[in-house]
């Protein structure tokens, strides 16, 4: 047997790459859970997929033949549910790949593309890919963007602004009226990203829903995924409703065929059993308002998130605190520095959960940022 460093490739320091992509690191996923532990690190959905949807997704034993570039049914049927033509949706493969083909579509070297910060951790390296400049207005002191600042931080060499809301990770949303505020200040010649992600795992009757302004801004995308609340992550679709003109910049900019025909047929499944699914959603949204009463009570300050996961800020104690999960059986995506973003899993979870952030809460210094003053 050979040793996987005898089977090393030959040394490619020599061959040029941009210095911007070098600078970044690659993607590393999350350590997978071990067996008697919880992942509850990237936002997915603990139900198993819908019978239903299994079985759809196992009538496609075409896979010989490219998919359907244009994803024609989801796209008619996306469009009758939310009283759209079909050329005003695009169908990616996850919303990730939209956000990248419309920074792509609209942002170059030279040109600036604006975003809350701390938010989704792909927008900066979506923006350097691009060749374009990131420009990360930070978040106001309760995690949710701040608008005010971000309006004045558009300059001419603004191409993108995108808004995420819920915020991953802190699950702030933006409210309709400082949204519709912010509108009024973003030059309409600007391309405007709602990033919704998490949109059907919102109750706050006060926050944006890209589907209702849509119509107000001719700039504005509203992009969303069947990643989260649909529980299709590990098939990736998502998709984007705008303008035709700029939904055709997207498609132009996308890699053809990427949404495979199962991924295509699930998203319809899934669809026609909407109802169900939603119930699904309705027991995360009960268990995260559980996980954030449970949290207040043991003293800390968390933000009111309206997505599938909540914040806790650990500051300079996020390392130390990650493990106090991990050792719980509870794996995190912890921000070093910073602070834990946890999903809202499965029920047997938010036990666990809970034992491990008493024990966090409780040796945390007395002053720190992460408990709740008095
Ligand atoms: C998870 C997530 C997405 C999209 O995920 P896909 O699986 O690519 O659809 C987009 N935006 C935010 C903020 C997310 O958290």
């Amino acid at each position: 047997m050979t040793s996987p460093r005898d089977t090393r490739l030959a040394d490619a320091s020599q061959v040029q790459l941009r210095p911007e992509i070098l600078a970044t690191p690659p993607y590393r996923q999350g350590k997978p859970a071990a067996a008697d532990s919880f992942k509850l690190s990237s936002n997915e959905n603990p139900f198993e997929p819908l019978p239903g949807v299994l079985d759809a997704v196992a009538t496609r034993t075409d896979i010989n033949r490219y998919p359907d570039a244009a994803a024609t049914a989801l796209r008619e049927r996306l469009a009758q549910l939310n009283r759209v033509d079909p050329a005003e949706l695009h169908i990616g493969a996850g919303s990730v790949a939209l956000l990248a083909q419309f920074i792509q579509a609209a942002a170059g070297p030279g040109d600036e593309v604006l975003y809350s910060w701390r938010s989704f951790e792909a927008y900066p390296g979506l923006v350097t890919v691009a060749g374009a400049t990131s420009v990360a207005v930070p978040n106001t002191e309760g995690g949710s963007h701040d608008l005010d600042a971000m309006a004045a931080a558009i300059t001419e060499r603004t191409r993108v602004v995108i808004v995420c809301t819920p915020n991953n990770p802190t699950g702030t949303t933006v409210s309709a009226e400082d949204f519709d505020r912010f509108m009024e200040r973003v030059p309409s010649s600007m391309l405007v990203l709602l990033d919704e992600a998490y949109a059907e795992f919102v109750r706050d009757a006060s926050a944006v829903n890209g589907l209702d302004v849509i119509r107000r801004y001719p700039n504005l995308v509203v992009l969303r995924t069947f990643s989260k609340a649909y529980g299709l992550a590990g098939l990736r679709v998502g998709w984007a409703l705008g303008s035709e003109r700029l939904v055709d910049a997207a498609r132009a900019s996308a890699i053809p065929l990427s949404v495979t025909g199962m991924a295509e047929t699930a998203a319809l499944a899934s669809l026609d059993r909407q109802e169900e699914l939603l119930e699904r959603v309705d027991a995360i949204v009960e268990r995260r308002d559980r996980v954030i009463a449970g949290l207040r009570e043991q003293g800390w300050r968390v933000p009111d998130s309206q997505a599938n996961f909540v914040w806790l800020e650990t500051g300079v104690e996020t390392a130390a605190a990650a493990q106090t999960l991990l050792d719980h059986g509870i794996v995190s995506r912890p921000f070093i520095g910073d602070g834990i973003r946890v999903s809202i899993g499965e029920e047997e979870s938010v036990a666990k959960l809970l034992r491990a952030t008493e024990v966090i809460v409780n040796n945390l210094p007395h002053a720190h940022h992460g408990r709740a003053l008095g």
